[in-house]
């Protein structure tokens, strides 16, 4: 069901919503055959659907949608595709994979848990390294560049999957910018060890966003 007030701007990667351009991918997925499944897709039969990361549109196949579509119709071979998402999928729906999606405010040495999400919806089992950081800018310009916060080397996808990394509690180094907002980016494939598709729905941003206290108010 696709009603007329629904928001068809490009959605933002970050946070759990619905949209008309994922509504839409939903219902074209009914007319090429798709039935509902709960799962990391768009074929939800409820909001939201997942959101891609990167510079295009926020809207794209999943991995077992793409599945049916490359057997179903036999169209392509040889795709290679990975994507970042903001989402995990948790009992019930899909989630962000940072709460809040406010500003959390830390000091250096406290720390805070990490997860991040990468999908395939290519053809072949990928693996490929990951690099977790800050920026000072939020998308698109915060896409490069940056403060490191930590890497994450040799994870797997599988062909038509999707990987949510629960990667522990991160310390905040002392060498971020202190007192303004830092949005924090997951970049797949940040070395482009893997050629894609569509290489640049790699990095996505968080919904929330930190500040790390003056050297005066954490002591460091
Ligand atoms: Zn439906």
């Amino acid at each position: 069901m696709i009603a007329n007030d629904m928001v068809y701007s490009n959605p933002d990667e970050a946070f759990v919503s619905s949209s008309g351009r994922g509504t839409f991918l939903h219902e074209f997925g009914h007319a090429h055959g798709l039935y509902h499944n709960e799962s990391f897709d768009q074929m939800r039969a409820g909001a939201p659907n997942v959101i891609m990361g990167g510079t295009g549109d926020h809207i794209e196949l999943t991995g077992d949608e793409s599945w049916y579509i490359h057997n179903f119709w036999n169209l392509v071979n040889g795709v290679t595709n990975l994507y970042a998402s903001s989402f995990r999928l948790n009992p019930g729906g899909l989630a962000g994979t940072f709460t809040p999606t406010t500003t959390v405010r830390l000091c250096p040495g406290q720390t805070w848990p990490v997860a991040f999400t990468v999908g395939n919806n290519g053809q072949s089992n990928q693996t490929f390294n990951q690099r977790i950081f800050v920026n000072t800018s939020p998308p698109n310009s915060g896409y490069s560049g940056g403060f490191d916060w930590g890497y994450w080397t040799g994870g797997t996808v599988n062909a038509f999957g999707w990987v949510t990394w629960d990667a522990g509690s991160w310390s905040i180094p002392t060498s971020w910018p202190r007192e303004q907002t830092l949005w924090i980016y997951h970049q797949v494939d940040y070395d482009n060890h893997v050629s894609e598709l569509r290489e640049f729905d790699n990095i996505v941003h968080a919904s929330m966003t930190i500040i790390v206290g003056s050297v005066a108010s954490c002591g460091q």
